[in-house]
């Protein structure tokens, strides 16, 4: 018998990086293999991010990716046994969309409808679905993670978490892997840090204006930014105000939209296989910046087309304030600065994930991070020190961040287009490890129950 000490992996966060790590060690568990105790630590909800009552969304904005690109896409798995990763891929089939379709009588109608992107409330569902199968190999915890700790021998973290109504209660962990797309980057914006200029939204006070329908639907209005939070609002406001007139301030001047052609498309499902990690690092910047950040959906540039009210302004924000009447704008482009006037403004500028993991690391495992990098703890020196296993190197207790491993090791880490990859890098170089030792692992467990 194979005497593996069990490890716990704790992960913060029920969305769909989640959800696929733990899909994966359920599955490992259940072949046999001895993988880490898989702990999902989520505040709202299971997906919630995706139902509409929280996060960037009404949950009725359509998913830019295909739903085919699930929990397991594209089906990787390297457990060091090609016999083994056939029979491992046909349970994990078990956990695609076309499997949530057929299981709750939607497939068919899917179909005949034209294969039509669900949104994102369809999709909560598909989680959930996914979620309410992992028992009893990984547990769901209801609560909030308020702090991350190292224990005094710093070799484990030590989470502090809280359960709205009830006290807070530690846990230990062996890993540590973060999910969520981070803070809204809103730190352009002088002044009390934390609190905006009145009429200025977050894509947070945003989307929670827009549900509330407290947004005014009047006036002027300035989208800072042209990635698909912008597209999104804009998709959402040309529905809910569609008098609104729509100044998009771009820095480059332009609204892009991505190709989403084979050619991309590939890179973002098979990293290795199109070579990603033998690119200059310029080349991967341009390619992520072209395909994935700053640039629009095809579908949102489609509907996008067939309005008249937005204009593109072309220019880099350097300030905000609001004088009591008006929100005044200064930008610059080209060598000029000059100054806009706006009743409301939307800064859909990106997410910071490190301010996210710097507000909830205690002093004493800041400093043990940055010991790790050997430099401070900023977005681009942790990006670059990501790997494969999406964990930054050198850090010990292992520290996932498969948001930031999009530069590293493929842009596809960093949103949906290879859950079933990512859930691979993090799970199964433990299953590696007991595979050459083939005859202690005992095949599929639920075959022998049946
Ligand atoms: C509006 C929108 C649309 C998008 N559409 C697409 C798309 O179509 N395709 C694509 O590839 N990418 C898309 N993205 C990007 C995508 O959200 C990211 O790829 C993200 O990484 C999704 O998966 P996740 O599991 O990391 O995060 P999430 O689904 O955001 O899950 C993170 C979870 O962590 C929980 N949480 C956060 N902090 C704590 C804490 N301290 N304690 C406990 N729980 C916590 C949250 O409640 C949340 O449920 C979209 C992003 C947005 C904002």
């Amino acid at each position: 018998m194979c005497h593996l000490e069990r490890k716990t992996f704790a992960v913060i966060g029920a969305g769909p990086k989640g959800i696929a790590v733990a899909v994966k060690a359920k599955v490992l568990e259940e072949f046999g293999f001895i993988v880490d105790r898989v702990i999902l630590i989520e505040k709202q909800g299971v997906a919630a991010h995706w139902s509409g009552d929280f996060g960037y969304t009404n949950g009725e904005m359509k998913l830019g990716t295909p739903p085919e690109k699930d929990i397991v896409f594209p089906l990787e798995t390297n457990v060091g046994n090609e016999a083994l990763n056939t029979r491992i891929h046909q349970r994990l089939l078990h956990f695609t969309w076309t499997s949530f379709l057929v299981h709750t009588h939607r497939y068919t109608d899917w179909v005949d409808r034209g294969r039509h992107a669900p949104c994102h409330k369809l999709w909560a569902l598909y989680l959930q679905w996914v979620a309410e199968q992992l028992a009893p190999e990984v547990s769901i915890v209801s609560e909030e993670v308020v702090q991350i700790d190292l224990t005094s021998d710093s070799k484990r973290w030590e989470l502090t978490l809280q359960e709205s109504t009830k006290n807070k209660r530690l846990i230990e962990a062996d890993r540590l892997m973060l999910t969520g797309p981070g803070k809204p980057r809103v730190n352009f914006i002088r002044g009390n840090p934390g609190s905006l200029p009145p009429s200025t939204y977050d894509l947070e006070s945003f989307w929670d204006a827009f549900k509330m329908k407290t947004f005014s639907t009047s006036g002027r209005l300035a989208i800072i930014g042209t990635g698909e939070n912008a597209a999104s609002a804009l998709l959402a406001l040309s529905q809910y105000a569609p008098h609104l007139q729509v100044d998009v301030i771009s820095p480059r001047g332009f609204l892009f939209s991505r190709a989403e052609n084979y050619y991309e498309n590939q890179v973002f499902s098979q990293p290795e296989k199109n070579g990603w990690s033998t690119l200059e690092i310029t080349d991967r910047l341009d390619f992520i910046k072209r395909t994935d950040l700053s640039v629009f959906s095809l579908h949102a540039m489609t509907i996008l087309n067939e309005q008249i009210r937005h204009r593109i302004i072309p220019g880099r924000v350097v300030s905000l304030k609001h004088d009591g009447h008006a929100i005044s704008l200064n930008l610059a482009y080209h060598q000029k600065t000059f100054t806009r006037i706006y009743d409301q403004a939307i800064l859909a500028t990106g997410f910071d994930q490190v301010a996210t993991l710097k507000s909830l690391l205690t002093p004493m495992a800041q400093k043990v991070l940055v010991r790790a990098l050997s430099a401070p703890l900023n977005q681009q020196i942790i990006a670059s020190k990501i790997q494969p296993d999406l964990s930054v190197q050198d850090m010990q207790p292992y520290l996932h961040l498969p948001m930031l491993a999009g530069l590293m090791q493929g842009p596809g880490f960093a949103n949906l287009s290879c859950l079933g990859l990512l859930s691979d890098r993090v799970m199964s170089h433990f299953a590696r490890k007991q595979a050459k030792n083939l005859k202690e692992i005992i095949p599929y467990r639920l075959e022998a129950k049946r």
